[in-house]
């Protein structure tokens, strides 16, 4: 008995045929591509014929490069998020920037003049190892303002900045000297000498033991060899400063046209904003 058309056994050839018309591929026609030549077109439906398997191929790959250079984007975006978590900036200083910084008398946009000329001109102090002084009374701003430079100087200028506290730096050091200790003195220093920039807050702030103004000096002395830039923060105006720090290292703060700002007008702490 002759098989019926619905039970005989298709060719690939059929199924093919099948495959395409489902997919509105009625058979195949020459085309010319412009940019390509000659190319073996799909008909369509409506004598419809597929375009340029060549430009479809471009534009794939167009489009995967587009995808590429977006992915590296956010990888550097990425990245740079986590060098500035690494910068230890306190949490709520990580929203201060320049525009964000109110400076409302000339003092307050002298002040925010000179610490955005600082990060604007980095590299070039970096260069010199230039440091920078920021002055005055508390709540005026200083951090805040530090903040900012730290942020511009990781975003624009790709150095890495650590934000710390004299009182940190000593504690780094102390650590170091038990028997059980997990650094050495000199490695516990390496941690400060080490970045591009080392912001160093609350200067000053307790009364200035032997041992601070020892740590002090080999830290920013360290740096200053290296020809690294130091912003040093505290409340303290010049004169007290050279006590509480020493003059040795004062004068390498001053080394190489260091820069100041002075933060002293009456304290502004009852705005919760400035730091
Ligand atoms: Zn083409």
């Amino acid at each position: 008995m002759e098989p019926t058309r619905s039970n005989r056994p298709s060719s690939l050839g059929d199924s093919l045929a099948r495959l395409q018309r489902s997919a509105g591929i009625t058979g195949t026609a020459p085309a010319k591509c412009l940019a390509h030549g000659d190319y073996i077109a799909n008909k369509l439906r409506d004598d419809v014929l597929s375009g340029c398997p060549e430009c479809a191929r471009q534009r794939l790959a167009e489009q995967e490069a587009i995808d590429r250079t977006e992915q590296q984007r956010l990888a550097v975006a990425a990245k740079l998020e986590r060098q500035l978590g690494q910068a230890l900036i306190p949490l709520r200083f990580k929203t201060k920037t320049f525009a964000n910084y109110r400076a409302e008398t000339e003092a307050q946009r002298l002040a925010l003049t000179i610490c955005r000329g600082y990060a604007a001109d980095f590299p070039e102090h970096a260069g010199a190892g230039r440091c920078l002084l920021l002055l005055g009374h508390v709540g005026n701003g200083k951090t805040h303002l530090a903040a900012a430079i730290a942020a511009e100087v990781v975003e624009q200028h790709r150095r890495n900045v650590l934000y710390t506290t004299v009182a940190r730096v000593c504690q780094q050091v102390k650590a170091s000297y038990g028997k059980e200790a997990e650094q050495s003195e000199r490695e516990a220093l390496e941690i400060f000498r080490t970045p591009d920039l080392l912001i160093l807050d609350e200067v000053g702030a307790s009364y200035g033991t032997d041992f601070e103004r020892m740590v002090m000096f080999e830290v920013v002395n360290a740096r200053y060899e290296d020809v690294k830039p130091t912003i040093v923060i505290s409340n303290l105006a010049a004169p007290a400063l050279s006590g509480a720090l020493g003059d040795r290292t004062v004068d390498r703060l001053r080394e190489g046209g260091g820069l100041a700002a002075v933060f002293d007008w009456a304290s502004a702490r009852r705005e919760v904003d400035r730091g």
